[in-house]
């Protein structure tokens, strides 16, 4: 395993397994790594020739000092899990390596309209620039390769797919699906603070996402109910502060009149300490009336 923090180190040593014929996957995490990342980087071994992690705690796409302050980090346990998932590079670069001058304000930054603007990014304004900033470094130092994000993240997965299409990055974005619980809670480096009743609590994020996904299996095609549905798991939940619970087309992140198509269900709430999210995938068959399932209509959960 090489352990690379300067910028122009980790160019050139992807660019090196490029230049002996090595297909380069990439997979950028903020470290604390766990189940869902080794996930990704094991998807990325399989399909590439040499796999880089990096693990930057990127201070650009924290809207809170506190939450940036109390991030978990374990450099020494993330080099470990990396290895053994299939990566043999990490690049663990100071915040000065990707923002020379830091914490002055960076003066060239990534902002991706519409698909960025709406839920986490209007819940945590700035937050999308500061990770479709650093994705778009992170992808310029490393070059042609396949990048591995997580559909746990789905909006960051769009806004990122939208920055690569919108920059010519020469990136392959691949979604890998998320990884959870026995009990469903989707794993987060954030999860380790939460204590034993919060973290009874916080299940109810993907109860909520199931009860919305069964109302639209039995027909339901009006996203404000099924919203509302999924919003009332969370509510009903103690100790858990729903911030939204939505069903929106797949592709805009837009609510449609009508569900129909790929449609993603997503919840944000706030679990003691923590801000959590969740959201499942499902594609919508025979969507063209409310209420009433037809012996046409069908779904798919992803
Ligand atoms: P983070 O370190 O939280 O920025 O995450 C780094 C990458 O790992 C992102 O692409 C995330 O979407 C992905 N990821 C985080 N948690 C999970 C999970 N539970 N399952 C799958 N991927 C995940």
């Amino acid at each position: 395993m090489r352990v690379i923090t300067s910028a122009h180190g980790f160019s050139d040593a992807l660019e090196a397994e490029r230049a002996v014929g090595r297909r380069v996957g990439l997979v950028p995490t903020m470290g604390a790594l766990h189940a869902g990342h080794r996930s990704l980087v094991t998807r990325a071994a399989a399909e590439c020739d040499v796999v880089a992690v990096t693990v930057f705690v990127n201070p650009l796409q924290f809207d809170k000092a506190d939450d940036l302050a109390r991030y978990p980090r374990d450099l020494d346990g993330d080099v470990l899990q990396a290895a053994e998932a299939g990566a043999t590079i990490v690049f663990a670069p100071p915040v000065h390596e990707m923002y020379p001058g830091f914490p002055a304000p960076v003066a060239t930054s990534v902002h991706v309209e519409a698909v960025g603007d709406v839920l986490e990014g209007a819940s945590r304004p700035g937050h999308f620039d500061g990770v479709a900033t650093v994705v778009a470094k992170l992808c310029s130092l490393a070059g042609r390769s396949r990048v591995y994000f997580g559909e746990k993240d789905f909006q960051q997965l769009a806004v990122v797919r939208r920055m690569a299409t919108d920059l010519s990055l020469p990136v392959d974005i691949v979604a890998c699906p998320t990884v959870r619980e026995d009990d469903g809670l989707a794993l987060s480096s954030r999860n380790v603070r939460l204590g034993p009743p919060d973290r009874a609590a916080a299940v109810a994020l993907s109860r909520a996402l199931d009860a919305g996904a069964a109302l639209v299996e039995v027909g339901q095609r009006d996203p404000a109910l099924v919203g509302a549905a999924m919003e009332a798991v969370l509510q009903a939940t103690d100790g858990v502060s729903p911030d939204y619970a939505v069903a929106v087309d797949a592709a805009t992140l837009a609510s449609p009149a009508v569900l129909a198509g790929a449609v993603r269900l997503l919840v944000a709430a706030t679990v003691g300490p923590v801000r959590l999210i969740d959201n499942v995938g499902l594609v919508v068959v025979g969507a063209d009336e409310l209420h009433s399932p037809t012996a046409t209509s069908a779904v798919g959960v992803s």
